[in-house]
């Protein structure tokens, strides 16, 4: 219903890739963290522009390209770099993409898509996270720049990042009306990586606190019109919880599979352990949750990938495929017993990587706060 032979191509090609290039070093990865050089290598076989167009490099394909490459990212079972890439194609370069100049697009999106430039978003400040209008980054305009002075932390790709999508407010209150994206390159005087940060999973992907101390941006690294940030932000959050909920049910659908051949395998008490009725029904409700939300998944999908705004259904779809991936994946630890528990199981992994998703990007908290108030809660 969603996905054409092309996309089916393009998972096998992703599949092949990762499964030679990727999978083979992940365990390295979660030690140290991917090198950045895989950037590049994605970029050069398109995968970092799979849905923008070719004048920038891009593949020209639809959302459901995006959803393929989360849910192949995923399916490879590296949670962290996973995240790093969709930070990449889909949270930092697509407002860039919306609502920047042809100079910007230029400038940063086509180097983001050949993976030759690394972008992070830095909206999180150590005082206020999920209050996005609490922040307290400031870029007061002065003439032909913006002086930008503040904090922001938990910022994935951070320390590796060659810019930054900074969200700032204006020194005088304003509302809503007084944020501002901001570009801010690596190497501008005043920014500064200040700490990477230890975490309980994800571990293949960097995390880090950034500064910006009297630093001076040009106006012409502003995206999008000047006082339309925090718009334009509540924008890019809708992406940014549409495909961590494709990748989190793809990681979940993973997990299952798994669990599923090792009830099939493992044996006690003389058979094995998915003839106890109770394993059975578990597996049972673990693939039915993950039925029904990917495909609600999908369905609030394709409704973005025609253009429509569909913020209550993005919500519930991101809480939803969180939550069921969260749950599958402690299932599944169940399942495996003691072998669940350890690292060399892949379900170890999943159970740390997939509590992210129910943090970052709207917490379950906000997300039903938002989908509360669409139904004039
Ligand atoms: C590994 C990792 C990577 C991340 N990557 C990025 C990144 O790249 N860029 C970025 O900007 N941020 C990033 N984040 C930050 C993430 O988006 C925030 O952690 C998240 O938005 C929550 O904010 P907070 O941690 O400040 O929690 P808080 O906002 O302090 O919330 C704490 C608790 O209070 C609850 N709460 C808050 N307000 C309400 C309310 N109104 N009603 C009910 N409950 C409420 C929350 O749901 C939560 O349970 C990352 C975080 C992690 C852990």
């Amino acid at each position: 219903m969603y996905f054409t032979d092309a996309h089916e191509e393009l998972r096998m090609h992703i599949r092949r890739f990762l499964e030679k290039e990727v999978q083979p070093h992940l365990e390295e990865w979660e030690e140290k963290t991917f090198p950045d050089a895989i950037f590049e290598r994605l970029g050069e076989l398109g995968f970092l522009g799979l849905r923008y167009p070719a004048e920038y490099g891009g593949q020209g394909g639809d959302y459901f390209s995006a959803v393929v490459l989360s849910e192949e990212m995923a399916r490879a079972g590296s949670g962290g770099l996973g995240m790093a890439v969709a930070v990449q194609t889909e949270m930092a370069t697509p407002p860039v993409f919306k609502f920047g100049t042809e100079e910007q697009k230029r400038r940063w999106l086509a180097p983001a898509i050949q993976g030759k430039q690394i972008a992070s978003i830095a909206i999180t400040e150590p005082d206020a996270g999920s209050d996005v209008a609490g922040i307290s980054t400031v870029a007061r305009r002065l003439g032909d720049e913006f002086i930008v002075n503040g904090r922001k932390t938990f910022i994935t790709n951070g320390a590796r990042c060659h810019w930054a999508l900074v969200v700032t407010k204006s020194e005088r209150d304003r509302g809503h009306a007084g944020y501002n994206l901001l570009v801010i390159e690596k190497g501008t005087p005043g920014f500064e990586v200040t700490r990477t940060l230890k975490k309980l999973g994800m571990h293949s992907s960097d995390t880090a606190e950034l500064l910006f101390d009297d630093c001076h941006v040009p106006v012409t690294n502003l995206i999008g019109e000047e006082g339309e940030g925090f718009k334009n932000l509540m924008w890019e959050l809708q992406g940014e919880r549409m495909i961590t909920a494709a990748g989190a049910i793809a990681g979940a659908q993973r997990v299952f599979e798994y669990t599923m051949d090792y009830a099939r395998n493992r044996q006690a008490f003389g058979q094995p352990i998915a003839n106890f009725q109770v394993i059975k029904h578990r597996l049972v409700d673990m693939g039915t949750k993950i039925a029904s939300a990917q495909a609600f998944v999908y369905q609030t999908a394709k409704l973005w990938d025609q253009g429509e705004y569909p913020v209550r259904q993005i919500s519930q779809a991101k809480l939803m495929a969180t939550q069921v991936a969260c749950e599958v994946a402690d299932d599944a630890i169940q399942i495996l017993g003691g072998h669940g528990y350890m690292r060399e199981f892949p379900v170890e992994r999943a159970w740390r990587d997939a509590r992210l998703a129910r943090i970052g990007a709207g917490t379950d908290e906000i997300l039903k706060e938002i989908i509360a108030k669409s139904y004039g809660l």
